[in-house]
């Protein structure tokens, strides 16, 4: 990776400029960071195990008609994807009460809801990211209601295709984040990264926290937990 090369700098990853101007290296850092950045580590490989993790979801949903800015992955640490313009929304799809949404309506973490919730709050680190409304976003101009509406539908698929998956190595998909922008073709496409760090995942007979709680809540070793998500996927094989 060459410095001179950075587009931008976010928590996890870098991008890098490529020499076509509709394409962009994602580069995956080994930094961590929780609560806004107000807790943060730099764990060795785990950009390499969340490129890995992201490159076999991103495939898997690609071959079940999502579409996303991946093109390949280059190296262990890097992934050519499509430029886009980012819708400045977090999507938060959640099956399970955990994490904030838990502690903000006084539920218990781990009750079942009886339908997915599709949450969203604005990408503003000053404001620390605030949970809005549909109306919100749509009349403060952050996004047009038809894409809100698409981007909810494919979210929603991806929740179901992702369940189906994570049940097939004996994971619960608690809840997950993810991201959309626009292609130069205007093209509204899923984005960012799918891995432990944006996501909550529990072993359906243990309950075990399996993803970025194990950081945020010291419960053990980032690299090991990151490691057995990554060790179930491939023993899957082709997916
Ligand atoms: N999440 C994320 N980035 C954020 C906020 C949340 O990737 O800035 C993910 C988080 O890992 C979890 C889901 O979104 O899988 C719901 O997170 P929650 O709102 O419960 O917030 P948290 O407890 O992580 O602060």
């Amino acid at each position: 990776m060459n410095k001179e090369d950075i587009i931008y700098e976010g928590k996890a990853k870098y991008l890098l400029k490529t020499d076509k101007d509709d394409e962009v290296i994602v580069y995956f850092k080994d930094d961590a960071t929780a609560f806004n950045g107000v807790k943060k580590d730099n764990i060795e490989s785990k950009g390499i195990l969340n490129n890995k993790i992201t490159t076999i979801i991103f495939n898997y949903l690609i071959k079940n008609g999502i579409k996303t800015h991946y093109l390949k992955t280059l190296n262990d640490r890097e992934q050519l994807c499509k430029k886009v313009t980012i819708v400045p929304l977090e999507f938060i799809c959640r099956n399970i009460a955990a994490g904030s949404m838990a502690k903000r309506l006084g539920v218990e973490e781990g009750k079942e809801l009886t339908r997915p919730i599709r949450e969203i709050s604005y990408k503003c680190d000053e404001l620390n990211d605030p949970l809005l409304n549909d109306d919100h976003a749509i009349a403060l101009g952050i996004v047009k209601e038809d894409d809100l509406m698409y981007c909810y539908d494919q979210m929603l698929k991806i929740n179901d295709l992702l369940i189906k998956l994570f049940d097939r190595i004996n994971l619960i998909l608690v809840d997950f984040k993810i991201e959309f922008g626009y292609t130069k073709d205007n093209e509204l496409v899923l984005c960012d990264e799918f891995s432990p760090d944006n996501c909550r995942l529990w072993d359906k007979d243990t309950k075990q926290k399996l993803d970025k709680d194990v950081f945020r809540r010291d419960l053990g070793n980032i690299i090991d937990t990151y490691s057995e998500i990554l060790n179930r996927l491939e023993k899957l094989g082709d997916l």
